[in-house]
């Protein structure tokens, strides 16, 4: 797996068919000498040598990570020649690519029927789908968790849409009772699910959240933008399956949202959203007096809020499921490897040390808080801020987490031991997101366990 060959091939592939058209010159206003391009150049590879390595397994911080190769070398051959999803006469071939790639995405969650298109990010995506619950009951509200993306509450306020958040159980997942009365009052038209929250990697129990609000003939709207990809592991054999329950469910709900940049291995800038009825296209219609005229098919910026768009996301995609598809035994075991990493993680966690788990994890996201602090929460906070600084500062074995800010009441829960004396704290949060953390979590934990003993 060469990724300088690949480029090469991705840049001359480009050049050969730019070079079957008439030669032109390039404009003297755009010249550059490789003397100056090389100083330049040299200025930004120096500064950035001043990003975390997200590339290596001693980053488990937030959800980062490079693309795959493949990833880049298909973004690389589009982008060069630099097409537009948003109308079929600037991205003839990605838009085609668009709609395969959607509906690979639509198969692998088993809808029926889709209308769908990839965005430029999971905001987006969940945006589309909380604005088609908008324009079908626009007199009700949108409920999601207290748990889910802070992106919903900005985003209802965005649609001038009241959104309600309802608390979430000892483990992170939308509290079903508190769900039911909520949904009993009939102001509510969609509730939000969330599979996979982005703090803990809770799963919302999709099944029965579905269940719930086909009784109040609610709208179900999944937000799988980080956990989405896990729907490969569902009912799978061996400690890497999932509870298939959740994940089936999504077939049955009315939009889905998957973030193809965050577990689908994609640089930045595709988000896709998927929705089962193909009839909420026309929420989407518009007039535009300078685009569509070349195809009485669909135009992909007919049926999104977005205009411009990366056609060069599609194509990256594309070639990457070509390679690496969104089945069990393809993207399925990059995957598996991510949350047996977590699974092993969690069970040294729960090994006497200085550390102790938060909660067991569900996908790839392992929570875990400093013992040594006397479980007291305000020692808790201070050792995790600590062991987060003195973990990026170690120049000589930096490790990188994150820490993730629980409610004290959240806290109690799960360990009625610890004594509350602030009302929420810091704890330490761990995203194993790359395959390869699989055969590093040994010495992750033994490096955290170290800075966890290091004196205040
Ligand atoms: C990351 C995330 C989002 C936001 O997606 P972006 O691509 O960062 O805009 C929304 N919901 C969940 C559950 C996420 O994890």
């Amino acid at each position: 797996m060469d990724i300088h060959s690949w480029l090469s091939q991705a840049a001359e592939s480009v050049q050969r068919w730019q070079s079957e058209y008439p030669p032109f010159d390039t404009h003297p206003a755009l010249l550059v000498s490789d003397e100056r391009f090389a100083a330049a150049f040299g200025e930004l590879a120096d500064r950035m040598r001043g990003n975390y390595p997200y590339f290596h397994p001693s980053y488990a911080g937030q959800m980062l990570k490079p693309p795959h190769p493949a990833a880049v070398a298909g973004y690389l051959a589009a982008m060069l020649v630099n097409p537009n999803n948003h109308a079929l006469d600037g991205g003839r071939v990605t838009s085609e690519l668009e709609k395969e790639v959607v509906a690979q995405l639509a198969g692998m969650f088993g809808l029926a029927t889709h209308l769908g298109h990839l965005t430029s990010s999971g905001t987006i995506a969940n945006l589309e789908a909380l604005y088609v619950a908008r324009e079908l009951h626009p007199n009700l509200g949108i409920a999601y968790s207290a748990e889910a993306h802070y992106t919903h509450a900005r985003m209802c306020g965005v649609l001038g849409t009241p959104g309600t958040a309802v608390s979430t159980d000892a483990a992170g997942r939308i509290d079903l009772d508190a769900l039911d009365s909520l949904l009993a009052g009939g102001s509510i038209g969609t509730v939000v699910a969330t599979a996979g929250t982005t703090g803990l990697g809770a799963i919302d129990p999709v099944h029965d959240v579905l269940a719930v609000a086909r009784r109040h003939g609610v709208r179900v709207h999944v937000d799988a933008a980080y956990g989405g990809f896990f729907t490969l592991l569902a009912g799978a054999q061996g400690r890497a399956g999932l509870d298939p329950r959740p994940w089936r469910a999504i077939a049955g709900c009315d939009s889905v949202v998957v973030d193809p940049h965050k577990h689908g291995l994609q640089p930045y800038g595709c988000g896709a959203v998927l929705f089962a009825d193909p009839g909420v296209g026309r929420f989407y219609s518009h007039d535009s007096p300078y685009t569509y005229f070349t195809s009485d098919e669909l135009h992909l910026g007919e049926i999104s809020l977005e205009c411009s768009r990366a056609g060069a996301a599609a194509a990256a995609l594309w070639l990457t499921f070509r390679l690496l598809p969104p089945e069990p035994d393809g993207l399925g075991q990059v995957l598996a490897a991510c949350r047996l990493a977590a699974l092993d993680w969690s069970e040294l966690l729960t090994q006497a040390g200085r550390l102790r788990p938060y909660q067991q994890p569900e996908l790839d996201i392992v929570t875990y808080y400093p013992a040594t602090a006397g479980g007291r929460l305000t020692a808790i906070d201070q050792a995790s801020a600590r062991i987060l600084a003195d973990g990026m500062n170690d120049a000589r074995r930096p490790v990188f987490v994150s820490t993730l800010i629980v409610e004290a009441q959240a806290f109690a829960r799960r360990h009625p031991d610890i004594t509350v004396d602030q009302d929420r704290a810091r704890i330490l949060r761990s995203v194993l997101m790359k395959p390869e953390s699989a055969n590093y979590v040994a010495e992750l934990h033994a490096r955290i366990e170290e800075l966890a003993g290091w004196p205040v």
